[in-house]
Formats: C-alpha cells, sequence, structure tokens
C-alpha cells in the first residue's frame, strides 16, 4: 500500500462565501472563524492521524482572536500554516505586479509573525493564479504553490453561475479565470523556474534554477472531464459514489492532493438564519450526517501515508514526481 496522501484545507471564512455570492456581510461576525468548525476539523484529523495543510487568509488572523487561538491548537498539533493570500481578493491576478507582490509578502510576515512559524507554501483565492503571482512568490521566498485545480468541469460551472448572476444583476466577487490553467496543467507535482513562470499550466518539467517553486496541483483526474473529489462533494455526494472515486483515486500514482474548506466542517444548524444555508448546497448538510461520511473518507485513508505539503516538498524527489 503505497500512495502519498497531502490533506489540505483551505480556512475561508463565512464572509467570503456571501461574496461570491454578491452579499455584503453587515455585520464583523463569522460563523466559520467563530463556531465549532474549526475545533471539529482538528478533532477529525486528530482520530485519523492526519497531518495537514492549513491556507489561511493573513489579514483575519488580526482581526479574529478565536481564529488566532485555533491556528496554535493547531501548530501545537503538528499541522502546517500556509499562505492563502492576506486579504482574498478573488481578483488578484488583475491587480498591479506590486500589489500582488504586497499581498504575498505581508500574508507570509502576519502569519509568521503572529504564530511564530515559517511559512513556505501559497494557494491563490479562487485557484486563479499568473506568471506574476508566481514571480512574487519566488522572490519572497516560498517554496511550493498550490493552486492550480485542473479540472474543466468546474471552471465550466463557476463560469456558468457566474453569466447567471450577472444576468440576474447579482454582483460575485468571484473571476472567470484563465481556461488554460484549469484545463492544461499535470495532476502531480512538478517545478516551475524562474524561465518558466510564462507556462505555469504546462507541468512535467524538471527544472534545476536557483529559484524555483513545487507546484502541487489539486488533484482532480476522475474520469474522462477531470471530476474533483474535494471537500465539496466527500460531505454531499452519495456515500457509494465517493468510495468508487476515492478507491480509484487510491490507485493512481503520485501524490494525492486533496482539498478540503473550512465550511466542509460546519453543519446546517451552525448557520441559523443566515442565507447562506440557501445558496451553498453543502452548507445544506447537518453536521451529523457530515461526520459520517469524513469519517467514512478517512478511514478509506488509513494506512497510507499522509504528510502536509512543507513535508512532502522535503522528500519528494524532483525527477521522479
Ligand atoms: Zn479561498
Amino acid at each position: 500500500m503505497h500512495k502519498e496522501i497531502a490533506i489540505t484545507v483551505d480556512l475561508d471564512g463565512e464572509q467570503y462565501y456571501r461574496k461570491i455570492h454578491g452579499e455584503i456581510s453587515e455585520n464583523d461576525a463569522d460563523v466559520l472563524y467563530e463556531g465549532p468548525a474549526f475545533q471539529r476539523m482538528l478533532d477529525l484529523f486528530l482520530q485519523y492521524n492526519v497531518k495537514a495543510t492549513l491556507f489561511v487568509i493573513a489579514d483575519d488572523v488580526l482581526r479574529y482572536r478565536t481564529l488566532k487561538e485555533n491556528l496554535l491548537s493547531a501548530v501545537e498539533l503538528g499541522h502546517e500554516i500556509a499562505s492563502h493570500s492576506a486579504s482574498h481578493d478573488y481578483g488578484l491576478t488583475k491587480q498591479a505586479s506590486s500589489k500582488i507582490f504586497e499581498e504575498v509578502v505581508r500574508s507570509k510576515q502576519i502569519l509568521e509573525e503572529e504564530l511564530g512559524i515559517q511559512v513556505h507554501g501559497f494557494r491563490a483565492p479562487g485557484y486563479n493564479t499568473s506568471p506574476q503571482v508566481f514571480n512574487a512568490l519566488l522572490e519572497s521566498g516560498y517554496t511550493y504553490d498550490s493552486s492550480l485545480f485542473s479540472s474543466l468541469p468546474y471552471y465550466f460551472v463557476r463560469r456558468l453561475v457566474l453569466y447567471l448572476y450577472r444576468v440576474i444583476g447579482r454582483k460575485s466577487s468571484s473571476l472567470m479565470g484563465d481556461w488554460r490553467a484549469f484545463g492544461k496543467p499535470g495532476q502531480i507535482p512538478y517545478r516551475i523556474g524562474e524561465q518558466n513562470t510564462q507556462k505555469y499550466w504546462h507541468g512535467l518539467e524538471d527544472v534545476n534554477q536557483a529559484r524555483s517553486l513545487r507546484e502541487f496541483p489539486i488533484r482532480a483526474d476522475m474520469g474522462l472531464f477531470g471530476i474533483p473529489l474535494i471537500g465539496t462533494n466527500i460531505v454531499s455526494w452519495p456515500s457509494w459514489l465517493i468510495r468508487y472515486m476515492c478507491r480509484s483515486q487510491l490507485r493512481q500514482s503520485g501524490l494525492w492532493t486533496v482539498e478540503f474548506h473550512l465550511i466542509d466542517f460546519s453543519g446546517a444548524e451552525d448557520f441559523g438564519l443566515s442565507e447562506l444555508g440557501q445558496l451553498q448546497f453543502d452548507a445544506q448538510v447537518p453536521w451529523d450526517d457530515k461526520v459520517h461520511r469524513l469519517s467514512d473518507f478517512f478511514l478509506m485513508l488509513q494506512g497510507y501515508e499522509k504528510k502536509t505539503l512543507g513535508e512532502w516538498n522535503k522528500t519528494l524527489k524532483t525527477k521522479s514526481n
């Protein structure tokens, strides 16, 4: 049973889902940062012996004391903290290079200072990245990125939803993105160097440069079109289908980078009267139901090697993976 696995979680607060759905939140409270989801996630990881990589929106560590306290417990437990940008601007790639650089550097500094750790990795908001983002990461001392999500079905569903929102006059902060980044990258880790950031979605290149980043694509290669197996469907699709997808993913070679979001560890009851419960289909599943599905999934991964992306980055050989 040899299969390398990395469990990753994007810690997006409730407010970012509201922005996607075109709702501007009036209050500062955040059900995901301040509710039970974080502790439930840590408990599950402890139970199934998972050391995960948590991608954190750095500005929120300064705004939410509960988030900072939870992150300090996560560090104690051996989880890795990485950057999910400073402000989670879905339009990051549309910004000037200087602004991109500032976001990338600021997020690293805040996380390192507030949590007393070293930050090595980055995941872009909304999976949208660009040569400028890679250059900024290379210049500011990151050693890996995990933003590419090569799932065309995801890309087209997102496009469709954004078009529909336009038609009904809802203003979403999400971005269409570049289809090539969703359609072309490899599924297993590869290196991006200073000379090839322009073609970051062409993986499988072995670069030996003074400054290079390892890209860990979020794996999405089920079937012909690349259906992803991520937290969103693990907590809401039929169990038989998830088991089938998981078994077939475990048979593939190369590292499996799995993506979850903090919202996957929340339950419908956490949202109370919030409209998000109606807008986001996976937010309608009660926690009792989700915890069974998640346990089922982590049980299937027992016996396989699960490390943080930071650890895999140190141990993977460049050529073989
Ligand atoms: Zn995010």
